[in-house]
């Protein structure tokens, strides 16, 4: 029988999908979410696991149904695993899926572990096939290394989706052959449309924003696109490729309105729940479950209470000069 929904917000959104980044760090410096001399912050600040292990309990608790692990790079921090192990044990006890987004270079080590966990999917970046341009987009990323986890979580029986940032100037000319590469390994892939996320030094995110209209146009010449009514309740739009039968999903956080079917709230590192990735209106939990080690009750009425202000929409907008409702929050922190 399904569990009657107990997190809904004032606009009737049934809450179920947590989105948790469990770091701030991370072994690579994507040029579009972070700066090469990135400033990471103490330790004392981030929740520790345990504090980890006791909120995504409760949301589970009060009716998530499932949990992304994010970062920053989840799999950098130490002991995580633990922290998935424990999660695990949720799994058919009112956690329907336990998944992450990584970006691969870890996972040659951890895929096994992690699917014998019961996790099922993983969300993998991956925005080039060619091993020069990967270096230079993702700084410090080895490329060999990331397609080594990417098989070795193949092998591990786990289902991969690859998730692509389009970038103007960058991956423009690699669009097919990501997707058919894809494709032959039978990945579903996702393009993401570059987003206004924090201070990111010199880089121009304004020359580098490509529409996934264009994306999308672009792919529909090679292929028959048909329009999946499927929906995961967040900004994800999905399409078949008639020739083929594979799944391609768009991101469009800032051309397309999403909202009113969103189902998701995220926790920082730091344990600031935000009700929406495009505003700054938060909750922190890191105070609240460090005054009240025991009260667990404490914590879900906070949850409860943060829930009921999670607004109807976010302010991102791409304008000719500028970016309005710019967040300066990194992706890295919130968890992307
Ligand atoms: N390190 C992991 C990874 O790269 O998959 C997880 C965290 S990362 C912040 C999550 C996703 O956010 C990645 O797919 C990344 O490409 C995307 N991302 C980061 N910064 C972004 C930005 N400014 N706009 C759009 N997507 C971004
Ligand atoms: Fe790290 Fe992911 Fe950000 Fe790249 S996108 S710097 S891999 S957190």
């Amino acid at each position: 029988m399904l569990k009657k929904p107990t997190l809904v917000d004032s606009f009737d959104r049934p809450i179920t999908y947590l989105r948790v980044s469990v770091t701030d760090r991370c072994d690579f410096r994507c040029t579009y979410c972070m700066s090469e001399n990135m400033k990471f912050l103490p330790k004392r600040d981030l929740l520790t696991l345990e504090e980890l292990d006791r909120i995504c309990s409760i949301f589970i608790r009060l009716g998530v149904r499932k949990l992304r692990v994010t970062g920053g790079e989840p799999l950098v921090r130490r002991d995580i695993m633990d922290f998935f192990r424990n999660m695990s044990k949720h799994l058919g006890r009112g956690l329907d899926e336990l998944t992450l987004t990584t970006n691969g270079s870890q996972l040659s080590r951890h895929a096994v572990a992690l699917s014998e966990m019961g996790i099922r999917r993983v969300n993998v970046s991956l925005d080039t096939l060619n091993d020069e341009k990967f270096s230079r987009i993702t700084r410090w990323g080895r490329f060999d290394q990331v397609i080594q986890g990417i098989e070795a979580a193949k092998t591990a029986g786990l289902r991969i989706k690859i998730n692509t940032v389009a970038l103007k100037g960058f991956n423009e000319d690699e669009l097919l052959s990501l997707v058919e590469w894809c494709g032959r390994r039978d990945f579903d892939i996702t393009f993401i449309e570059v987003m206004p996320m924090g201070d990111i030094g010199n880089m121009a995110r304004l020359d580098s924003f490509w529409p996934l209209s264009d994306v999308r146009r672009r792919l529909s010449k090679a292929y028959t696109l048909v329009d999946l009514a499927l929906s995961t309740g967040g900004p994800a739009r999905y399409v078949k490729v008639k020739e083929t039968g594979q799944k391609i999903g768009f991101i469009t956080p800032l051309t397309h309105n999403f909202c009113e079917s969103c189902n998701r709230v995220r926790l920082t590192c730091t344990g600031e729940l935000f009700m929406c990735l495009g505003q700054e209106d938060r909750a922190d939990f890191r105070q609240l479950m460090r005054a009240h080690p025991e009260q667990d009750e404490a914590v879900a009425q906070a949850i409860h209470q943060a829930i009921s202000r999670k607004p109807k929409g976010h302010d991102f907008d791409y304008s000719r000069h500028d970016v309005v409702g710019r967040m300066s929050r990194h992706m890295s922190h919130t968890g992307g």
